[in-house]
Parts: structure tokens; sequence; C-alpha cells
């Protein structure tokens, strides 16, 4: 007799959700969390808690943000239907068609039922994404589309909401409690977990063991081994616990390694932070409000086209891009007329100001000043007048001449002080991942389940290829979660 139905390995999203479903399901249920209590919870606490999920009208989203329009009396006019094809297409767009077919359906269309669920079952409560994703036009925020919902207090309300949820289920949690190795009995079936907890090392049998350990995003050996340099020396933006060792367990004993183990996710963020994001500061580090300034590196040269689409569709790759300038670094320089529109989280650093754009540059680390200088003067002989822009969506309004065009919000920079933040591009997870079917089981190299062996959240690979959508991890964990919950459950003795 195992000591539990289902060991889930991991304290993120996608373990508690598992968890929660797998307790639903009729499952006696142990949750193991490597991190200490005070920091637990994975890179779901550190994130914006914000979901991506399919819906067809507006008010569908009622039933998360009941009396939403007691604060906001025009809050739906701002909201645009999020269909299935939508989603569907930004995932393939923005992966370059490279998504997962059967697991990129899956994710779609359970995800606004899986959200549902979260809220009802999960008891998390949500709130509209304003500060991340809204933006005020004509006294109604309009928001992004596919981006409305968040967890209330974001990814530490989210976190704190699946913790209490689970707790009150009766899923026993062990913190400190790291998994070293996958135990197999002599039939191959995946039968518990070697265990280092705070008094040593110890074996925990179950019927199914689900691996919620997240990717290998913060272990520096792992980054250079599979994404190359200068990920090495990239700044984590999350938890340092996510060291890729639910992904070296299930691969020690034959599962197949599958999706962009080449790739990741990775936005730009303020060069002044640590090697690892503080816990208190969550998801402050990011600055994403590029599209509204101008981008330029070291030697002093824009190298992207700030504009090319909605910030949410671009930063997930732009973090990348900047990691591989010259000092791994950039610059994003604003003026008056947009420096409103920054998202708060910029309020974390001090920007550099200066009333001419050459004593600003004279600031800035660059190592090819008068090319800044010129840089910047070309771009303004370029770029447009305010009339015609529009902060809430794709304006067109383009430079006009330039090598790299900026082909929206294409405003010169003449209205100072003029404001400069130092970016670098900070890693968020991994890409790369294992092969599931549709039950969530792992499958071996012999592309065959391996018996007991479930995965779910960033352990899962495919879904996500050089680019992302915001809001779709959580959305991931979740959906893969509830399932391999579910299937974990139904192997119960
Ligand atoms: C700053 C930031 C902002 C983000 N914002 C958003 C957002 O708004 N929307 C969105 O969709 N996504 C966002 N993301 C991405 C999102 O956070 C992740 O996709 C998601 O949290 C991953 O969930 P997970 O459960 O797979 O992993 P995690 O939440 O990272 O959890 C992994 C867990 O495994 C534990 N663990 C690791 N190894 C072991 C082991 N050997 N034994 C036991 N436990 C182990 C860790 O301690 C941790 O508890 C953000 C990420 C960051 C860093």
């Amino acid at each position: 007799m195992a000591d539990f139905d289902v060991i889930v390995v991991g304290a993120g999203n996608a373990a508690l959700a598992s968890a929660v479903s797998a307790t639903e399901n009729g499952a006696k249920v142990l949750l193991l969390e490597k991190a200490p209590v005070e920091m637990r919870g994975g890179n779901t606490h550190w994130s914006g808690g914000v979901f991506r999920f399919a819906f067809d009208a507006p008010r569908d989203l009622e039933f998360l943000l009941a009396g939403i329009e007691n604060t906001y009396p025009r809050f739906y006019e701002g909201v645009t239907p999020y269909t299935y094809d939508d989603f569907m297409g930004d995932l393939q767009r923005l992966t370059g068609g490279q998504t997962d077919p059967e697991l990129s359906e899956i994710l779609v269309s359970n995800s606004r039922d899986t959200v549902q669920w979260m809220h009802d079952v999960g008891k998390i409560p949500m709130e509209p994404a304003i500060g991340l994703s809204g933006v005020e036009k004509d006294g109604v925020i309009q928001f992004q589309r596919g981006m409305v919902v968040r967890a209330e207090h974001e990814g530490v309300g989210l976190s704190k909401s699946w913790f209490a949820t689970a707790e009150s289920m009766g899923v026993e949690i062990r913190y400190e409690s790291a998994a070293v190795e996958l135990l197999q009995n002599t039939k191959g079936r995946v039968s518990g977990v070697r265990v280092r907890g705070p008094d040593g090392v110890e074996e925990v049998t179950a019927n199914a063991v689900i691996l919620a350990a997240g990717g290998f995003e913060a272990n520096t050996h792992m980054r250079a081994q599979y994404l190359g340099a200068p990920w090495d020396q990239a700044k984590v933006r999350g938890t340092p616990h996510n060291q890729g060792d639910g992904l070296r367990m299930a691969l020690d004993i034959g599962a197949m390694a599958w999706g962009q183990w080449s790739g990741c996710h990775s936005t730009p963020i303020s060069a002044d932070w640590g090697h690892f994001a503080p816990r208190e500061l969550t998801d402050k580090s990011n600055r994403l409000s590029y599209l509204y300034g101008v981008l330029i590196n070291r030697l002093g040269k824009r190298f992207l086209d700030e504009g090319l689409d909605m910030q949410l569709f671009t930063y997930a790759k732009y973090g990348r891009i900047i990691l591989n300038e010259p000092g791994g670094m950039a610059f994003q320089i604003f003026d008056q007329k947009t420096v409103h529109l920054l998202e708060p989280r910029y309020s974390t650093s001090e920007p550099i100001a200066a009333d001419t754009l050459p004593e600003l540059i004279d600031k800035l680390d660059i190592d090819d000043k008068p090319q800044a200088v010129k840089t910047l003067e070309d771009f303004n002989a370029a770029a447009q007048g305010p009339e015609n822009f529009d902060p809430s969506q794709k304006d067109g309004v383009s430079t006009s001449g330039l090598d790299i065009e900026k082909t929206n919000w294409g405003l010169k920079l003449d209205k100072p002080p003029f404001h400069a933040y130092t970016v670098t591009g900070g890693i968020t997870f991994t890409f790369g991942g294992l092969k599931i079917d549709g039950q969530a089981r792992v499958m071996g190299t012999d592309w065959r389940p391996i018996p007991g062996l479930y995965t779910c959240g960033e352990m899962v690979g495919g879904l996500f290829h050089d680019n992302y959508g915001a809001g779709s991890g959580l959305m991931s964990g979740a959906v893969f979660g509830r399932i391999a919950g579910r299937s974990a459950a139904s192997e119960k003795s």
C-alpha cells in the first residue's frame, strides 16, 4: 500500500492546480515544495497573475468580475472578444506555427472552463488587469486582446489562494522537501520519489507522481548547456529554485524531451537589478513601455522595431534580443509626451534625465556617443508629430526612411526633459520540456507513456517557441495541472 495516492512535486500554479484537481477527484495528495515556506510558490508568486483565455463576448467575463461596473461603469465597452480562433491564431503566429497542435488545442479549448474552475473550485478571486494591459481612452479602459483578467493581488494573491484552498481540502504540504529522484517498481511504473527534506533523505511512495517543478531558468549550468551564451549570465526574473530538477529526474528514467530546449521566455528588465529578482518586488523588474520610446544599444544604434506590436506580443522575444546586444544591455529613451504612459513599475528605478538629447547621451554608458546622438537625430527626422498617436492600439504612426523603421507610435523625441532607463534581458522560464499526451502522461523515448508519471506547467514541452503571448504560462499550468490531477487520481488503488 502506497503512502499517498498522488505525490505532486512543486508548489506553483501548475502543482497546486493538479493537487486540488487530484483531491477533488478523491485522491490523498502529498505536495513537496523544495523552497522553505517563506520562499514558497515558485515563479507563480513572482508573476503578474494574468490569464490569457478565450471568450466570445465581453459579458462572458461577468462570472469572474461580478459587480465590476460599480467601480468601472463602462468596463465592458473596453473589452474586445477573444475567441478560440483569436487565441489559437496568436499562439500560431507568435510561435511561427511551431506550437504542438495537440497541446495547443487542449490549452485553448479548455482555457475558459479552467479559469471558471480556478475561480469556483480553486477559490481564486479575480480582478481586471488594469495597469498591465489597460490604457484609458475617451473615459474607457481599453484592454489588450485576451488580457483582461488576473488573479486578485497578482501572483502573490494567486499563490496564496491556491495554498489556502489546497490546505482546506486536506492536501499535505511539506516544505524544504526537494524531490531528488523518481522511484520505479520492477514493471517500470513510477512508484514514488526520493526526497531530501530538512532531516535527511527518505523515500515516499504513491500510485502516481506529478512533476510540476518548473523549468531550468535558475540553473546557470543548464542555461549554458541548452540555451548557450550569453544565457548563463542572464538575470533571473523569478524563483531561484527552478533548477531543472524535475526535467533531470524524468529524463533520467527515459522521458522524452520535447519542444524548444534552446528557447526561453525573456523580457526587457531593469539592468540595475541583481542576479535574482527580489521576491518582494515580484514582477516589477519589467520595463515594457519601450513601444512609446526609442531603444538604443551601447554602440549608439537602434536594433529593433520598438513599435512592431503591442508590448505583450513582443516583450517575450525582445528580452533575448537585448541580451545579445553588446554588454547585454540597452537604453530606453522617452520624452514628456509619453512618460505618463510608462507602466507604474518603472517607478522602482530612477530615470536618468536631461534637458537635451546630447546631454542625456552623455550620461549613459554608451561607447559611441556621437553615433547615439546621430541615431536620435535621424530618428526624429523620420518620425511624426503626435496628431494620430494612439497608445491604446497599433496606430500606424510609422517612421519613414530608417534602416529599421518604428512602425507604430513613431513619435519624435522633442519634449524635454528626456528620460532614459537602462535595461537588460532577464530570463523568465525555459520553453524546453517533456512530451506529454492529452492526459498529461509523460511519454518515454519509446513513444509510450511512463506509467504513473505526469507533468504540467513549465515542464510541458512543445507549446511555446521563440515567442509567447503574455498570460499563457499560468493558463497552460492550470489547464494541464487540472488534467494531470484528474488523470493521476484515476490511478488510485
Ligand atoms: C516575473 C514573472 C512574471 C510573470 N507573469 C506572468 C503572468 O502574468 N501571466 C502568466 O501567465 N505567466 C506569467 N509568468 C510565467 C508564470 O509565472 C509561469 O509560467 C508559471 O508560474 C509556471 O508555473 P509552474 O507551476 O510550472 O512553475 P513555478 O510556479 O515556478 O513552480 C515551480 C515549483 O517547483 C518547486 N521545485 C523546483 N524543484 C523542485 C524539487 N526538486 N522538489 C520540489 N519542488 C521543486 C519550486 O520551488 C516551485 O515551487 C511570469 C513569470 C515571472 C518570473
